[in-house]
């Protein structure tokens, strides 16, 4: 199946210390999948690795995004095949306005001598920030600059619904995050969810799962996917904790 980003026995360390052991994954499009786990398990090292972070050496194994082998690829060549990730960390880019980058990403994606349409741009910008509810002086902002965690979260989603990637991953803060942005993200999440496109949201806490309902949760510890189940493990996490997940593991 071809329609899906496959992840297939992926070892990936860094500094000669193995992070991600064998990691395997489907995510098909048109399925919401979340990515659970304790903090340090790989989770961020996955999504960075999905997106051609060059910081990560890929030891074996494929990434294969619609049956394209994604690894060795630049970041913008990933991104061109609709991939987008959403960063546990955005960074600041001082004097650049989200419109600005919005755009330069969208102009990027063009073919060479395609006119931008730059009125259609700004209604369409518009209207999605609409969606969200996102206040319009918002645009001539500079990214991220002195956002607050919800400010941040928003300049994300709206970067996702205007570039409309296939494949979205939303690597979200595991610590910082109120109740406002909670709901933001899944708000986003859940306005982007349609049959063509799968989103991977990578969370530390069940919390997020109350308003987002994943088609499947996959839990992953000491850098692979241990137990896959429905939204209900999700909830046996938080009831139980991490260490059920661990202690299984020593049975086995
Ligand atoms: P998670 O997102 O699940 O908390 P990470 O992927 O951030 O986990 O980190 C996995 C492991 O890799 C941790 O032990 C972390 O210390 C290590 N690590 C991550 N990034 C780097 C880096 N740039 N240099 C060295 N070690 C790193
Ligand atoms: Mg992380």
């Amino acid at each position: 199946m071809s329609n899906q980003i496959e992840i297939k026995n992926l070892n990936v360390s860094i500094a000669d210390k193995p992070i991600l052991k064998d990691f395997s994954l489907e995510l098909p499009r048109g399925e919401v999948h979340a990515l659970m786990g304790p903090n340090g398990t790989g989770k961020s090292t996955l999504a960075k690795v999905i997106a051609g972070h060059e910081d990560y050496e890929v030891e074996s194994g494929e990434i294969l995004v619609d049956g394209t082998n994604i690894l060795g690829m630049e970041p913008d060549e990933i991104g061109r095949l609709g991939v987008f990730l959403a960063f546990q960390y955005p960074m600041e880019i001082p004097g650049v306005t989200i419109a600005n980058f919005i755009r330069a990403a969208l102009q990027a994606r063009q073919e060479e001598g395609e006119n931008f349409d730059a009125p259609a741009y700004y209604r369409e910008l518009y209207d999605k920030m609409d969606l969200l509810k996102m206040d319009r002086k918002f645009t001539s902002r500079s990214i991220n600059e002195g956002f607050s965690g919800g400010e941040k979260k928003r300049c994300e989603i709206l970067q996702m619904a205007m570039l409309n990637p296939t494949y979205g991953i939303m690597d979200e803060t595991d610590s910082g995050l109120d109740i406002d942005a909670l709901k933001i993200v899944s708000n986003g999440v859940n306005l982007m969810r349609n049959e063509n496109r799968g989103i991977l949201v990578i969370t530390h806490y069940q919390r997020l799962l109350d308003y987002i309902i994943p088609d499947k949760v996959h839990v992953m510890w000491d850098g692979k996917i241990v137990k896959t189940g429905d939204k209900e493990l999700a909830k046996e996490l938080e009831a139980k904790g991490y260490n059920w997940v661990k202690n299984e593991l020593a049975v086995a």
